[in-house]
């Protein structure tokens, strides 16, 4: 058996809207992110620690912001897309571990749906994804609440 471990990271700055969303649920929230597709932090670094973990590049090479095809997209349809890329390759998703950098919205209220919402997408089991929040403790952009970050860690198995 075979493992290799990836790592993603994203950004995305508030903008006008009523939510974000985040591992392909909608959290309501007085703002939303400005983003060629649907935003999604999460579900973005997830995307290129699949990648990664597969030495396949990263999300900006499958997913191009200049491809009118992805605009609004939503990014369950990039990880699907990633998961489906090392499948062919023989790779299997073993666990996922997602952090959430925010000062607000919190998410503890919606955690149980977005790791359900993650572990569909992944094709895997609820237990072989987590989800962690925290804030910067007011520091930085995310601390001022100009936007929100992710990173994501993933396991992949072969054989
Ligand atoms: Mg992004």
């Amino acid at each position: 058996m075979n493992f290799r471990v990836g790592s993603g990271f994203d950004v995305h700055a508030f903008g006008p809207g009523d939510g974000v969303v985040l591992g392909g649920v909608k959290v309501p929230w007085s703002a939303g992110v400005i983003a060629h597709s649907d935003g999604d932090v999460l579900l973005h670094a997830l995307t290129d620690a699949l990648l990664g973990a597969a030495g396949l590049g990263d999300i900006g090479q499958h997913f191009p912001d200049t491809d009118p095809q992805w605009r609004g997209a939503a990014s369950t349809q990039f990880v699907a897309h990633a998961v489906q890329l090392l499948a062919r390759d023989g790779w299997r998703v073993v666990n996922a571990d997602l952090t959430l950098l925010a000062e607000a919205p919190r998410v503890a209220a919606h955690r149980a749906a977005i790791c359900q919402s993650i572990a569909t997408v992944l094709g895997v089991p609820l237990s072989a994804v987590n989800l962690k929040a925290t804030t910067t403790e007011k520091l930085g952009f995310i601390g001022r609440s100009e936007g929100l970050a992710a990173q994501a860690v993933v396991l992949i198995a072969h054989g």
